[in-house]
């Protein structure tokens, strides 16, 4: 118990998506009399959606505060006594406590708790290069970041910007840099962008981007960031071109943000993720919960952990979290991988497993690939998508689907992420009761379309 009586207090770290949806949710169970919420954030802003950048620094959102949820005030006139620009510097687990840093004074000062949540996000990669810091380099993972290249933008002298990454954070830049105005070049290590998709799909979006007058570099690493006379960047450079470049977003990947979790002693994974159990506890620890982008998820198809940094998931965690820390009982499952995204008008989508994480898990497979429309073929604004699925052999077991397309293509991934948490065999999806008009889909949908193809592929390969 903390030192105020039977009051417990429960210490949050990190005051986003995971970190202020268990803080609220243990307040809906849990009243001030009962339970005592005290959450640092070490910047300026709780709630809010990064999710939404993109959109910003491309002129669809016009407001910062349109990106955020809920806003401290919202959260402190709730009882969440939320400590801004405070960083947490140490977990002490054998002592029940954290030490916190004021982030503009340099005070410390210790806090006692009797239940913790660690909510601390993800970090993005940046490349120890040369130039990496110069004006003119930018992240996109905070609001202050999302600020800070919108000024960038303002000031730019020229109109060319270079994006290091095609991820889906990378793409989605590209997209919002198209519509300020710029001429854009993704810079990728890959053979093809969006990684999450097999090569073949990757490809069909590395087609797609060029159309829409995005140069495409691929298999090209970066080494460098060359600077002008005047510090600010100037190009982007691998080791045979360089990209002149009067921004640079960076979109490279994350990390899990653990380094207080594993100086504590707490349990990581193989991706640096915390590992806890499905009621999100840290493993080995009654009074300790973690979620979101700094844990790892069990993934239901393959049967093992990953590091899967989507807001989905911390905000689900969140809520799992301060159901169990309020008193009450919730546990997450795991994921099956599903994500969305667009760059322009072409949507990108996956679940489950590609082919490379089929092998992983020693699985065998059958692909089929198929290209279908989104609406009725007759049907004005009816346009093409490409639908791969893999299923397993002999038994049929659906394991993952991409799909490229226009509008109306990204979001019946959907079907499919249903189909893998139901366990479904492709045979058993050709009977799915999908909603049908012309103005909505084909009569046979392209997910059924491509389930028909797989269901035939497991049939003819089983002896
Ligand atoms: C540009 C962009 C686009 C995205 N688009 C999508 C999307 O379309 N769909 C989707 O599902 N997801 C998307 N995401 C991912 C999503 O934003 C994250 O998965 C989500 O924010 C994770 O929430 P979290 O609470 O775990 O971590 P975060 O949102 O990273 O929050 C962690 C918080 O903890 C604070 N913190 C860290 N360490 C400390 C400390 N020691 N002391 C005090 N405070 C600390 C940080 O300041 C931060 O505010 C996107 C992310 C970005 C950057």
């Amino acid at each position: 118990m903390s030192m105020s009586g039977t009051r417990e207090r429960l210490v949050v770290i990190g005051g986003d998506a995971a970190g202020m949806s268990a803080a609220s949710q243990a307040r809906r169970l849990k009243g001030p009399d009962e339970l005592e919420i005290v959450a640092f954030e070490r910047g300026h802003f709780t709630s809010y959606s990064a999710c939404g950048i993109p959109y910003w620094v491309g002129g669809e959102v016009s407001e910062r505060d349109e990106l955020i949820a809920r806003t401290p005030e919202e959260h402190r006139s709730r009882g969440i006594d939320l400590r801004l620009r405070t960083e947490v510097v140490e977990i002490d687990v054998d002592g029940a406590r954290v030490r916190a840093r004021d982030v503009d004074s340099g005070a410390e000062s210790w806090t006692s708790y009797d239940k913790l949540v660690i909510a601390t996000g993800a970090r993005p990669i940046r490349p120890d290069m040369p130039g990496v810091d110069a004006p003119g380099v930018h992240g996109v993972q905070t609001l202050d970041d999302g600020q800070e290249l919108l000024d960038t933008l303002t000031r730019a002298r020229g109109r060319r910007a270079v994006v290091v990454g095609a991820g889906y954070i990378g793409v989605e830049m590209a997209e919002a840099l198209i519509n300020r105005g710029y001429e854009v070049t993704v810079v990728n290590r890959g053979a093809e962008p969006m990684s999450t998709l097999d090569p073949d799909m990757g490809r069909l979006v590395h087609q797609a981007m060029e159309g829409m007058g995005i140069t495409m570099v691929n298999d090209a690493e970066v080494t460098k960031i060359l600077t002008g006379d005047d510090g600010q960047v100037r190009a982007v450079a691998t080791d045979d071109a360089e990209y002149p470049a009067d921004v640079v977003v960076l979109g490279i990947g994350v990390r899990p943000e653990t380094t207080l979790a594993k100086a504590a002693g707490l349990p990581l994974g193989e991706y640096g993720g915390l590992l806890t159990d499905l009621a999100m506890r840290v493993r080995g620890h009654e009074n300790i919960w973690a979620g979101g982008d700094c844990v790892e998820v069990l993934d239901l198809v393959a049967g093992r952990e990953r590091h899967v940094a989507l807001g989905t998931h911390a905000n689900k965690h969140g809520q799992v979290i301060g159901t169990n820390a309020g008193g009450g009982y919730a546990t997450f499952p795991g994921v099956v991988g599903t994500a969305v995204s667009k760059v322009c008008d072409l949507e990108i989508a996956r679940t489950g497993l590609r082919e490379k994480d089929a092998r992983r898990a020693g699985l065998r497979f059958e692909t089929v690939t198929i290209e279908s429309t989104s609406r009725a073929g007759y049907y004005p604004g009816a346009s093409p998508m490409t639908v791969k699925m893999l299923a397993e052999r002999r038994t049929g077991r659906l394991l993952g689907v991409q799909i490229v397309g226009r509008e109306g293509a990204g979001k019946r991934v959907d079907i499919a992420a249903v189909a893998l948490t139901a366990g479904m065999t492709v045979e058993q999806m050709t009977a799915l009761d999908l909603g049908y008009a012309p103005p909505f889909s084909p009569v046979w949908d392209p997910v059924l379309v491509a389930a028909r193809k797989a269901a035939a592929a497991v049939r003819n390969k089983t002896p």
